[in-house]
């Protein structure tokens, strides 16, 4: 048997400026490019789940180009460890090569992998791909991780070389891939347990005015003012570099949110009790009210505050939410209702296609208050006055609630002043205790 190299593709779906499969091209000998269905993840989504069918359409679209050189993807339905068994019994691999995922399921899995992997003689190479900067590259002059955004995007921003931003030049010919006579077919995604619904994703190319005008726009949520590129950052479909190069000669304040990302990737990393816990410990203590028809009414967006009620209904509808909304409606669950941040951050993990565990968790624990870098919990947004000041002609209410002036929108749920005050006493509580 001839000797290959396997590049293990999980959230860079990208055949292009792909660090692992640059270095797996430049070891000199055939790539087969291996895609894993990882029942551990799969078996706890629902059938309807559009993220699958956005991993499906990107797969497609990388099987086109390898089909093209007479190669293709290698694609199991199973856990991981049974894939690499396999594959070791069908190839004489020389190393898999793979980019690193700092999620703690994927640490786990990888370590479980890479020690299978070695223990069979074949070399693990992982390389950094989805963030800019990663563990411990970006820390205080001690060495210890910042905890603080600011002075972290200094050090990033100071950090930064020609380097840092360059792209992964791959190149996609036949010599460089395994040759595959007759590719086994692709199973659809109804095969794999999932509805088709043939969504249009939104596309990976920003409108350079969108970048341009970014930091007048982005907090309107009426206004086409953000990149919507953040499912194609969560599963690979564009590159950060080369993301990260655009924002640099377009725009600065979207370059900081790039750096928020990385920021959040880090804390995840270094911090990883933040999965299950308040990153301030103090937090842990504040005693939830947790009103299961509340979590109901605000799921669904029936709460009788309307820009609360738009962003949860563009989130089901649709899937993802704008970033000023995000905020509205997080602070709201954890302060005015004073519903346990946790139970929106799984709401969110489940509906949002750009779900990623490490800025979901940073964005929920910063409006509970209780993350890195918080609103201070005494800063409780006033839905009325956010709508004053980011949606002040209610075109992005009207859009999504077109009901809220008329007798069949239900009354608010929670008077504001009321719920301000009680939020205010139980968290000085917790806090204190
Ligand atoms: P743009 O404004 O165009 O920004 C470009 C990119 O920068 C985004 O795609 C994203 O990758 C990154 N970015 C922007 N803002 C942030 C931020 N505050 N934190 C981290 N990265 C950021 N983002 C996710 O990608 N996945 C999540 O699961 C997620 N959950 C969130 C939950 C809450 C409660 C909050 C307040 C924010 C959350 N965000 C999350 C951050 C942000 O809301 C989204 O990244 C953004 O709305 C995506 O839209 P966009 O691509 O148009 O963003």
């Amino acid at each position: 048997m001839k000797k290959i190299n396997v590049v293990w593709f999980r959230r860079d779906l990208r055949l292009h400026d792909h660090a692992a499969l640059f270095h797996a091209i430049h070891a000199g000998i055939p790539v087969l490019p291996v895609f894993i269905f990882d029942q551990h993840i799969l078996n706890e989504l629902d059938a309807d789940d559009r993220r699958v069918e956005f991993i499906y359409q990107a797969l497609m679209k990388m099987q086109t180009a390898l089909l093209k050189i007479s190669s293709s993807f290698k694609l199991f339905h199973s856990t991981p460890l049974e894939c690499f068994k396999t594959l070791c019994t069908d190839y004489d691999i020389e190393a898999v090569f793979f980019n690193h995922d700092f999620e703690p399921y994927a640490i786990k899995r990888d370590d479980e992998i890479s020690q299978f992997l070695i223990s069979k003689g074949i070399k693990v190479n992982s390389f950094k791909d989805h963030v800019i900067f990663e563990k411990n590259e970006i820390t205080k002059d001690d060495g210890l991780p910042y905890t603080v955004y600011t002075p972290y995007s200094k050090k990033w921003k100071a950090a930064l070389t020609s380097s840092s931003l360059q792209s992964y030049d791959c190149e996609i010919t036949a010599a460089n891939f395994v040759h595959i006579k007759s590719p086994e077919q692709f199973p659809s995604l109804h095969e794999l347990g999932f509805t088709e619904h043939a969504t249009i994703f939104p596309g990976t190319k920003t409108p350079v005015e969108i970048l341009r005008n970014y930091h007048l726009t982005r907090d309107i949520p009426s206004l086409d003012g953000t990149s919507k590129l953040s499912v194609h950052l969560r599963f690979g479909t564009i590159s950060i570099r080369q993301l990260a190069r655009e924002a640099q000669s377009f725009n600065e304040k979207f370059l900081n949110e790039l750096i928020w990302r990385d920021f959040y990737a880090s804390i995840l990393w270094h911090f990883p009790q933040v999965v299950n816990h308040a990153f301030k410990p103090a937090y842990d203590h504040i005693q939830w009210v947790n009103n299961e028809a509340m979590f109901k009414a605000w799921c669904e967006g029936q709460t009788g505050y309307p820009i609360v009620d738009a962003g949860m209904r563009e989130l089901n509808a649709t899937g993802w939410m704008h970033n000023r909304v995000r905020m509205i409606v997080a602070s709201f669950l954890t302060k005015h209702l004073l519903i346990d941040w946790r139970w929106g951050e799984a709401y969110f993990a489940k509906k949002l296609l750009d779900f990623d565990l490490a800025s979901n968790n940073g964005g929920w624990q910063w409006a509970a208050g209780s993350g890195v870098d918080a609103a201070p919990y005494f800063r409780i947004f006033n839905p009325y006055l956010q709508t004053l000041k980011f949606d002040p002609e209610l075109k992005y209410i009207k859009q999504w609630v077109p009901e809220f002036e008329s007798f069949d929108y239900p009354k608010p749920i929670v008077v504001h002043e009321i719920a301000r005050a009680k939020c205010l006493e139980v968290y000085k509580e917790g806090l204190q205790s």
